[in-house]
């Protein structure tokens, strides 16, 4: 599987991670054609420096506002404050689901900033990561557009 990532989302990821400095950030990536272009952050409820945990209610809620922007769920991410891009042994002891594509985003000078994985069952293997120029970023629908009724209602017979 090939994913590609906007700059401006590596960017925005980048942020998000300097937010919470010294601890990890973490939040949803949503994709549309295979290219990630939205993220949703998330609040680490473990606020640590080396390791994360998202709170579920929080996961779900990502999950749906991602759909409801026409994407589909494409990964998770957590930042590295002070060590690569690469899964710690927290990372992969805790990744229960094989089909999750974990993205990892090292704050650290020098290193890529952002790598893909997955993990099966203690066996990480790279997902290729291609960083592509920015594209405009989702724009939510107008008020008066989000909101105008779908169907009009049925035609009523009186007579
Ligand atoms: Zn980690």
């Amino acid at each position: 599987m090939n994913l590609k990532i906007t700059e401006d989302i590596v960017a925005s990821l980048i942020r998000h991670g300097r937010s919470e400095e010294p601890n990890e950030a973490c939040g949803y990536l949503g994709a549309k054609d295979g290219v990630i272009d939205f993220h949703i952050e998330l609040t680490n409820v473990d606020a640590a420096p080396d390791h994360y945990t998202m709170d579920p209610a929080e996961q779900f809620a990502a999950i749906r506002a991602i759909r409801e922007q026409g994407r589909e769920v494409a990964a998770v991410y957590h930042t590295h404050p002070e060590t690569p891009a690469r899964p710690s042994l927290e990372d992969i002891r805790l990744a229960h689901d094989p089909n999750t594509v974990y993205v990892i985003v090292s704050l650290m000078y020098g290193v890529d900033a952002v790598r893909a994985y997955r993990i099966k069952r203690g066996v990480v293997s790279d997902v290729p990561l291609q960083i592509v120029p920015g594209v405009q970023p989702a724009t939510r629908l107008p008020q008066d557009v989000a909101t105008r009724k779908r169907f009009s209602p049925p035609a009523r017979n009186d007579g």
